[in-house]
């Protein structure tokens, strides 16, 4: 209808983006707004979806339908799925997306996410892991005996390394780095990682490079910089995103590395908001460029406050999110900034079994590493507001295990 009178589709809020981040605006904004229109103008296909399950729970036999956010179920909102939003004109509040349809709003939401980083080599020979469709087709290709790359040692190599083994998969894992998050947990657990990766039949292969991959008939020959050559039956990486900043950049909003926004998660245009993996959260008067978080807890707390603040709640945004991840049978948690090259206190119940790695700021402790040890979130969130000064003797036994 719109589109035959090329009237633009107005609504009181529009959502650009259709991952958590946008789910939970939506159900922020109805927490305070009744019956405000809201629209989501999505790229994927698939309405919004829950991405952890992809990379653990789904390998392990949960059904695809217990992914499923049901969006729109809440009342008065308008999915506008498999459309790209390509243009934003803040002054005229209007978006236009790829298949020329104009939207109008009152107030805007970017939850765009990022993008997989890609190689300049190997095209659609490999599997970029990030969406549904991903895990669609490397679930097809996974079948037992296959012999898998697995590129990159971070979250998503980690977890999606230790699914395909799982899946009977013969895994061979590839990263520039010493072991499987080494970026941010400490040296010796990362080379214990190595070796627990091992014992679980994966060929893992750390300080690799990969420098080419060539299709060979049926097969794909992975290269690394070292000369090694791997030949393989499908390759999956993950190298990271890149923040989806393009409409941002193109309307003039400030970005670094993500879209900036200050305490009530609005961008530098007083009616567009963002949160979520593509935000970076630069509250006014704190010290450096603020941070952008990659992590689930983010895009939901954000993604709420983010709906309640376009709906008129004050309140600024103060929640300290957490993180957490499985591998094979270990699990954790954490809180705050994982660096792994800052000083930390291990407080090891079993060691690299269960018990509190604690990274300092000088005398202040700016993360908490909670590796199989549960149910201790909160008071790990405490620790990092607490000034201080803390100590390796006052820092052991302070969240025990259980
Ligand atoms: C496999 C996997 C496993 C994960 N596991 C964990 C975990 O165990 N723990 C944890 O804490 N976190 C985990 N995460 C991270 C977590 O899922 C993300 O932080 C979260 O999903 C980010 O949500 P988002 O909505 O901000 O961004 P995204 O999920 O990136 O969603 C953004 C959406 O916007 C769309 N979009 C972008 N640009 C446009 C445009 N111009 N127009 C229209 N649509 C657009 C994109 O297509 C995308 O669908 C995992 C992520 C993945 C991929």
């Amino acid at each position: 209808m719109n589109d035959m009178t090329n009237q633009p589709r107005h609504s009181r809020y529009l959502i650009i983006g259709g991952g958590m981040t946008a789910d939970a605006a939506a159900r922020g904004i109805r927490e305070l707004d009744a019956d405000g229109a809201i629209r989501l103008l999505a790229a994927e296909p698939d309405a919004p979806y829950a991405r952890p399950p992809l990379s653990k729970s789904l390998w392990k036999g949960e059904p695809l339908a217990s992914i499923w956010r049901a969006t729109d179920e809440l009342p008065g909102v308008t999915l506008e799925l498999g459309r790209r939003a390509t243009r934003l004109d803040p002054g005229e509040h209007r978006v236009v997306d790829d298949q020329g349809t104009v939207y109008t709003y009152e107030k805007l939401l970017l939850a765009t996410g990022g993008a997989p980083r890609r190689l300049p080599f190997g095209d659609d020979e490999v599997i970029y892991f990030r969406t549904l469709a991903d895990y669609r087709r490397l679930h097809e290709l996974a079948t037992p005996g296959r012999r898998i790359a697995v590129l990159g040692g971070g979250f998503i190599g980690s977890e999606v390394a230790a699914a395909l083994a799982m899946q009977g998969c013969r895994v061979v894992m590839l990263f520039p780095e010493e072991g499987p998050g080494a970026r941010v947990f400490p040296p010796a657990l990362t080379r214990h990682l190595v070796t627990y990766y091992r014992e679980h039949g994966i060929e893992v292969h750390p300080g690799e490079k990969v420098a080419g991959i060539a299709r060979q008939g049926t097969t794909s020959e992975v290269t690394t910089d070292s000369g090694q050559r791997f030949t393989v039956d499908a390759v999956v990486a993950g190298l990271g995103i890149i923040p989806d900043v393009a409409l941002a950049i193109g309307a003039g909003l400030r970005v670094d590395d993500g879209i900036v926004v200050d305490e009530h998660l609005r961008t530098t245009n007083p009616d567009i908001w963002a949160a979520g993996d593509v935000a970076r959260f630069a509250p006014a008067g704190r010290a450096g460029r603020g941070v952008r978080v990659e992590h689930e807890d983010n895009a939901l707390s954000q993604g709420r406050a983010a709906g309640r603040a376009m709906a008129g709640d004050p309140a600024p945004y103060t929640h300290v999110p957490f993180f957490y991840s499985d591998l094979f049978d270990l699990g954790y948690e954490a809180v705050g900034t994982l660096d792994a090259r800052a000083p930390v206190v291990a407080d090891w119940k079993e060691e690299f079994r269960e018990g509190v790695v604690y990274y300092l700021a000088g005398e202040r402790v700016q993360g908490v590493l909670l590796w199989n040890v549960w149910g201790q979130v909160d008071a790990a969130r405490e620790l990092l507001a607490a000034p201080g000064p803390f100590t390796a003797e006052s820092l052991r036994g302070r969240l025990p295990a259980s």
